[in-house]
């Protein structure tokens, strides 16, 4: 039996980038072979095992053959007469289809070599029709690859349009098109991800709300600017649902992250970012009641972790107006410093301690006023 480094790993060593997670295949081996050797299932009739002590997937050479719809539609063929060669051609991308054996030689059948040379983004075979969730992937490999010149080969985004405009598209599992959305989020040029499914027609199946942001060239430009993801998520909404009734639009976005299975994380700064971002950017026009009112909408005084992703989103869509990025933390920084204990102490109690808190808040906000126009 014989293992090579297969996919991701030796794509990212030629690229001279680090290698975090590392992908095996083994040739000529059975499972009872594996598991003599201490090799723990992944799961049952599965061809995919852990090693013991490094952790890592040690996959067996397969054919596959498609028997549904959808990405999770194959039938599998693991044995130890499948050579490498089968394996890799069942892989999306060429540059993906590489294997590297013990002593570094490249073994790469489909010109992935070439292929990264070129910058270019091909499919390895006919078959990569059989799976939609490629469409996702191709896109989020280029919103990571673009900014290094990377495109995709006419004849692969032809497959992709292909396959958008199929019904497969709808047979993909929300978690996984969730997993592929955040994923691309994350990668360096996640306009790229939003054109891909666009020029595929992806975007109206999977996510059709989302159309008007990717309309926006503005909007576009915006996320990549921003570095988070939940900001990106955000910026993306806070267009998409412009449109949207004010009165409708918490309602529609929870409905939107909800069917979607976006985490609370996501959700919770997209609704307030959309409902906010425009007082935020705002903040020096704002009086002492506007102001408080703000922080306590976006329970900044519980969730101060929040402070710094509004001001990321703010500082893409204001320019960098710096007033806001300066004022909301000073302001926040001397609203916490309200000491309750001290109101008590001075017979403040029940309502009237609450009075006393909000007053001494409003205060605070006043005084930050007078201090600016000084
Ligand atoms: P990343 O750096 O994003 O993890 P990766 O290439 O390592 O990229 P994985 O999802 O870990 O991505 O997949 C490992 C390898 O398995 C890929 O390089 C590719 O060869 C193959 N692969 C994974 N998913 C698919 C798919 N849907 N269709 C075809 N090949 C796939």
């Amino acid at each position: 039996m014989q293992a090579y480094l297969v996919g991701g790993a030796v794509r990212d060593s030629l690229l001279g980038y680090p290698v975090y997670d590392r992908d095996w295949v083994v040739v000529g081996a059975t499972p009872e072979q594996m598991l003599q050797q201490g090799f723990r299932p992944v799961g049952k009739d599965f061809p995919v095992f852990i090693h013991p002590d490094s952790g890592e997937e040690y996959a067996l050479a397969r054919t596959e053959r498609k028997s549904g719809k959808g990405y999770t539609g194959f039938l599998y063929h693991a044995s130890p007469d499948v050579t490498l060669e089968e394996d890799l051609i069942r892989r999306d991308l060429t540059i993906n289809a590489m294997a590297m054996a013990d002593d570094g030689t490249i073994i790469d059948p489909y010109n992935g070599q070439r292929d990264l040379q070129s910058r270019c983004l091909r499919h390895v075979s006919p078959a990569f029709s059989e799976d939609p969730l490629r469409v996702l992937r191709i896109a989020r490999f280029l919103a990571r690859y673009a900014p290094m010149g990377f495109h995709i080969a006419p004849e692969t985004l032809t497959l992709m349009q292909q396959l958008a405009q199929s019904d497969e598209l709808q047979h993909l599992s929300t978690e996984r098109v969730w997993q592929e959305f955040q994923r691309a989020l994350g990668e360096s040029a996640p306009e790229q991800f939003l054109r891909t499914l666009m020029q595929t027609d992806a975007l109206a199946v999977l996510f059709p709300e989302l159309l008007p942001a990717a309309q926006d060239s503005n909007t576009l430009s915006q996320i990549n600017l921003a570095s988070d993801p939940r900001v990106r998520f955000a910026l993306l909404l806070r267009r998409s649902f412009a449109a949207t009734p004010a009165e409708q639009r918490s309602q529609k976005i929870k409905l939107f992250c909800d069917q979607r299975r976006a985490p609370n994380a996501y959700r919770d700064l997209a609704l307030q970012f959309c409902h906010h971002a425009d007082q935020l950017c705002q903040f020096n026009q704002l009086d002492a009641a506007q102001r408080l009112g703000l922080v306590k909408n976006l329970d900044l005084l519980r969730r101060s972790e929040h402070l710094s992703l509004l001001l990321q989103g703010c500082a893409v869509i204001c320019n960098n107006n710096l007033s806001v990025q300066q004022q909301l933390p000073l302001l926040l920084q001397a609203l916490q410093q309200i000491d309750p204990k001290q109101l008590m102490a001075q017979g403040f109690k029940g309502k009237a301690l609450g009075k006393a808190i909000d007053q001494a808040q409003l205060e605070i906000c006043q005084q930050q006023i007078d201090g600016e126009s000084v």
